[in-house]
């Protein structure tokens, strides 16, 4: 029932973001608005429960007719963003049910997942009527993807963000694995490739083999720094090192792999905010020079985003939705009232415009 692989995985060679910060204890920002005690990251509590919680109902949103709908490829795409999937709601976390019941409900309305790189890459190939949306997950926690242990093999927990979105997928196989992974390879509290140091069950062993299953299943892999620095607080030299050695550790993971978005740390830009597209940093051991070229940076919040055909669209600030309450859905309610979703034509080949402005 659940993906699983063998064990026996590689160890932690590669470098220093493996055993968490190398340099001693991370630094950890503090914003005013941490919202649980014991958090370790700004914008992430520190702990979270594994427990399994009963199925809530879902109720159905009627299923609207797909071809009935204008087609608007200038149109507004939702980019939600998740912290925790949990046993309950909280600022940062989703409760399980409650992220089943948006991805139903999403689906249901007609929402197919896109990654960044296709809204870079203007491939938001989907049929006529359908409309892109953007599941982003912050943070790396355990809660997002942990493993159980099983007779000599991993399965992925099925009460984990993963867990549920592939079991979602399974039902409904027009759900593809687009979604985008913003992640920190060297936090705290085992926000760190989806834990480490038996955090939650997680074994620090498990770290790469997690993010190379998510590339494998072509999730987009996204950096939000080495241990979520509030990068407004740092040195250009910092910044740089944060951004870097988050990619870098990306790298160790699934070698070659370019990454092509950053997730700003509470949305928050460095000082000298060039430097959150590009920088480079020398790795003091081998004198390696890590270079970063950042080709979308995502804000933290800001509503809908422009479609990239929009000639407004800004890939280096690209906003999001917060999953809080009701949101991502109310939204798309939003959206659907004023007329200003995306919708796709169908045809790769056109870009389709409203007859009239969007208000
Ligand atoms: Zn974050």
């Amino acid at each position: 029932m659940f993906a699983s692989i063998a064990l026996g995985l590689l160890g932690c060679v590669f470098l220093s973001a493996c055993s968490g910060k190398s340099d001693g204890a991370p630094a950890r920002d503090t914003a005013a608005r941490a919202a649980v005690p014991g958090t370790s990251l700004s914008d992430t509590p520190a702990t979270t429960s594994n427990s399994s919680l009963p199925a809530s109902g879902s109720p159905k949103p009627p299923v609207p007719d797909e071809a009935a709908r204008t087609p608007n490829e200038l149109g507004r795409i939702p980019v939600a963003e998740y912290h925790l999937i949990s046993d309950h709601d909280a600022l940062y976390e989703r409760e399980r049910g409650h992220f089943r019941r948006d991805l139903e409900d999403i689906y249901a309305r007609g929402y197919r997942p896109v990654t960044i790189s296709q809204i870079l890459d203007r491939k938001i190939d989907l049929p006529r009527g359908l409309s892109p949306i953007v599941f982003v997950f912050d943070d790396a926690s355990p809660s997002q993807f942990s493993y159980i242990e099983r007779n000599g093999k991993l399965e992925i927990d099925p009460q984990s963000g993963l867990g549920i979105w592939l079991d979602f997928r399974k039902k409904h196989p027009d759900w593809s694995s687009s979604a985008v992974f913003c992640m920190l390879p060297g936090a705290a509290a085992g926000r760190s490739f989806f834990g480490d140091k038996g955090i939650e069950g997680q074994k620090t062993e498990w770290r790469f083999p997690k993010v190379r299953f998510l590339h494998d299943q072509g999730f987009e892999l996204c950096n939000h720094t080495l241990w979520h620095a509030n990068l407004a607080k740092y040195s250009d030299a910092v910044v740089q090192e944060q951004i870097a050695r988050g990619q870098l550790a990306i790298d160790s993971a699934v070698p070659g792999y370019k990454v092509r978005t950053f997730a700003l740390p509470l949305g928050v830009w460095p000082k000298n905010r060039s430097l959150a597209k590009q920088g480079s940093w020398t790795d003091p051991k081998t004198h390696n020079v890590v270079r970063y070229n950042n080709e979308a940076i995502l804000e933290v919040a800001g509503g809908p985003t422009r479609s990239p055909y929009d000639p407004q669209f800004n890939p280096l600030s690209i906003n999001r939705i917060q999953a809080v309450g009701n949101d991502p859905v109310r939204t798309l309610d939003k959206l659907e009232k004023n007329g200003n979703r995306y919708i796709s034509d169908g045809n790769p080949a056109t870009v389709a415009k409203p007859v009239a402005p969007p208000k």
